[in-house]
């Protein structure tokens, strides 16, 4: 049954055979690529970032397969209880050893936008619920932007909220405590252009954190 769906969705069946395109072109090119791939990773970005489509991490920063270790939910929310993203976020600090952390969001983020509407998206309603309390918080500083602008804003305050949140947590004080370089992100991608903007928030060290998020 699975495969007359597939012959008959041409989405589907482009995929397949593009994929197909790929390996050949590759195996072109390097004849062991995906024996070597297989052998393991050992990337030195994190990227955290949003879920939509058009974040396209390996297209728009020009990396390869093995080159970033991903994760991505929508509008590229960090809960500090998230189960997922901190098990994301350990494993590539403490075992793959990554030496960047990337926070992304992009301007006309869809989640952040729902967030600032009173519009409701069924359960994730609760996901993007503090993207709204950070609306709140910053709304003097946000309702001061024209209309157009003030969305984009929120998206780039969740972006350095986000890059807070893992600069707090142990695993990361852990690195530093053993004197490895990680090097906390927030970057929003502008879909009008394609650019990368640095939001210039970068945490490098022990001493950008205030004492009491400091555990012994
Ligand atoms: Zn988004």
């Amino acid at each position: 049954m699975a495969s007359e769906v597939q012959r008959n969705n041409s989405t589907i069946k482009d995929i397949i055979q593009n994929n197909k395109e790929w390996v050949d072109d590759m195996l072109e090119k390097s004849p062991n690529y995906f024996a070597n791939l297989a052998e393991g990773q050992s990337p030195k970005i994190l990227w955290i970032g949003c879920s939509d489509s058009r974040m396209a991490v390996d297209v728009l920063t020009k990396t390869n397969p093995g080159d970033v270790f991903i994760h991505r939910n929508i509008a590229n929310r960090i809960p500090s209880e998230d189960l997922s993203a901190l098990s994301v976020i350990e494993y590539a600090v403490k075992h793959l050893k990554v030496e960047h952390i990337i926070v992304a969001g992009h301007t006309g983020c869809g989640g952040v936008k729902a967030a600032i509407s009173n519009g409701s998206v069924g359960i994730l309603d609760h996901w993007l619920r503090p993207i709204k309390d950070l609306y709140i918080a910053n709304k003097a500083e946000i309702e001061a932007l024209p209309e157009s602008e003030r969305a984009d804003r929120l998206g780039e305050l969740n972006v350095i909220q986000g890059v807070s949140t893992v600069s707090k947590l142990p695993v990361i004080h852990e690195a530093w405590k053993e004197g490895r370089e990680v090097y906390i992100h927030g970057w929003m991608l502008q879909l009008h252009t394609g650019l990368l903007k640095d939001l210039d928030v970068s945490v490098v060290g022990l001493d950008q954190i205030k004492d009491v998020y400091k555990l012994q």
